[in-house]
């Protein structure tokens, strides 16, 4: 066996808020059969990142703008679907709740946004840093 070729590695997950891939609280991987296990193959799932956990943690929740962000009907955007501008806002969970007429689940980290209310947002928040 090649040196660089290892039958056990650390699995990756994708952080569903910030996109990184990383390997808090992931699972190990062992190829049952003592094969190499492609590097390129070691991202099973999503989980949040150790920054992204933190956040939600202490009560966070993750606003994400995407464009279209409800199609007809208003049907649920999947993570991995959701059309991603790259504005991440991190509210407290009472502001948000404060703010907007739309219950969000207390385990849910992350909503998708629009570019309207990612405006409403910037403009509250400018009001507020010239005060
Ligand atoms: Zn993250």
């Amino acid at each position: 066996m090649n040196s660089d070729e290892n039958f056990v590695a650390i699995a990756k997950h994708v952080c569903p808020v910030c996109l990184d891939q990383h390997t808090y609280n992931t699972e190990i991987l062992i190829n049952k059969k003592l094969k190499a296990i492609d590097p390129e193959k070691v991202t099973t799932g999503y989980s949040l990142c150790m920054e992204c956990d933190d956040l939600n943690k202490n009560g966070f929740l993750a606003l994400i703008e995407i464009i279209d962000s409800y199609p007809e009907g208003n049907q649920k955007v999947s993570f991995q679907e959701a059309n991603r501008v790259g504005n991440i806002v991190h509210l407290r969970r009472e502001v948000v709740d404060s703010m907007f007429d739309v219950p969000v689940d207390k385990d849910t980290p992350l909503v998708f946004i629009d570019s309207k209310v990612m405006d409403m947002l910037k403009r509250i928040a400018d009001r507020l840093n010239a005060t």
